[in-house]
């Protein structure tokens, strides 16, 4: 299990206190307050148009990954997935389903992927945060998407759907 050490507020060193019905639970004696863990939302994006699938390079970097980002404070994972589409590729899903999710611990991060179909592309355009990107037929993916990558667990789980 990972724990969060601290408390988010006051900095102090957490301690476990039992809670009823949810057993030991971190908690601040400074603060007098149960801390349940912190951690990031982000969302990633499959997105498909008619057979093929879109992939990014993105900061410099070689590999081709899916397109996703961070939350803003108060947003619906939903929201997230429009805001972040229309800013990065200028594009506005006709269809977004949830595929799968997964902690990702090097970011403290719990990233929450979904499926987007788009019926128009026309309007594509590239943010400054992308370097590149290219459409892959859906057999395509595999093979050019980053190895290892929670992108490429992404895709795995949306091909066994
Ligand atoms: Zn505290």
């Amino acid at each position: 299990m990972i724990k969060q050490k601290c408390c988010p507020e006051c900095g102090a060193k957490l301690t476990l206190k039992e809670l009823e019905h949810e057993g030991l639970i971190p908690y601040c004696e400074n603060c007098k307050e149960y801390r349940f863990p912190m951690f990031n939302t982000a969302v990633s994006m499959i997105c498909k148009y008619q057979d093929a699938v879109l992939l990014i390079k993105q900061y410099h970097k070689p590999f081709y990954i899916l397109v996703a980002g961070y939350l803003n404070l108060g947003e619906g994972l939903e929201d997230a997935v429009k805001r972040e589409i229309k800013e990065e590729i200028n594009l506005i899903p006709s269809k977004i389903t949830f595929n799968t999710s997964k902690y990702y611990p090097a970011s403290n991060t719990l990233m929450c992927n979904f499926i987007l179909e788009f019926d128009d592309i026309s309007s594509l355009k590239l943010n400054y945060e992308i370097d590149s990107y290219k459409w892959f037929k859906e057999n395509e993916v595999l093979d050019n998407i980053k190895p290892d990558s929670l992108a490429k667990w992404f895709y795995l789980e949306y091909l066994k759907k």
